[in-house]
């Protein structure tokens, strides 16, 4: 889990756009992205979006996995230039935390702690009509609020930190970072019965080789 990794992995851009499809103007059609940033990561957001012919302004949804410094550090800095026209979602339980109302859990030291908004708090199986519909998954076990996403028309799975992978290879939950590791376990069984062709580890990417297969052998060591 080195920086490089954070960097690169800790924020994920969907879109409803399809890239296939010949439209004269995509910005027009551009209506609704998710990302989540990581607390370095601000700076990256412009030429990552630009690249794919998005331009910042089309940004209008933020979906937070949880509440750790590295997932919501960069959300004041999309607030101050998006303003009120992004929502914020996430899970109830890690709310507080991101609007700052109590410490963050694992960064209760920081000095100056990045302060955010959530307008709308999500619960487990609840469907959001992005991206040919999300599902959120409530996957606590490494914060109380951390929650999944499972992209349907993909077969994509979000797991944030509830997972980590390495070179493609899921490695299961990640003992250290884990507040509690049989709510952690509960979650992970959770993603046995979702048909899964590829996962993004928030840390350590993507994995989309036998990924049932990876997620049934991890669910049966728990
Ligand atoms: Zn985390």
């Amino acid at each position: 889990m080195n920086q490089v990794q954070h960097v690169l992995l800790g924020a994920v851009l969907l879109s409803d756009y399809s890239p296939s499809q010949r439209i004269p103007d995509p910005g027009v059609r551009l209506t609704r992205h998710w990302s989540e940033q990581t607390g370095n990561i601000g700076r990256m957001l412009h030429p990552v979006m630009e690249k794919v012919g998005v331009s910042f302004d089309k940004l209008k949804v933020v979906i937070l996995t949880h509440q750790d410094v590295d997932h919501i550090g960069s959300l004041p800095e999309i607030l101050k230039e998006c303003g009120n026209d992004v929502k914020v979602y996430a899970h109830e339980l890690d709310k507080p935390y991101i609007k700052e109302e109590i410490p963050l859990i694992k960064d209760g030291h920081l000095e100056n702690p990045p302060k955010g908004k959530v307008d709308e708090t999500l619960i487990d199986g609840q469907e959001l009509p992005f991206c040919g519909r999300l599902r959120v998954i409530h996957t606590p076990g490494h914060t109380p609020g951390h929650i999944s996403l499972y992209l349907r028309q993909s077969k994509t799975l979000i797991a944030g930190d509830s997972m980590y992978s390495v070179d493609g290879i899921l490695g299961g939950i990640h003992v250290p970072t884990t507040l509690d590791m049989n709510a952690a376990r509960l979650s992970l069984k959770k993603y046995v019965d979702l048909d899964i062709a590829s996962v993004v580890c928030y840390h350590g990417g993507l994995s989309n080789v036998n990924v049932n297969d990876q997620i049934v052998g991890l669910s049966q060591g728990l």
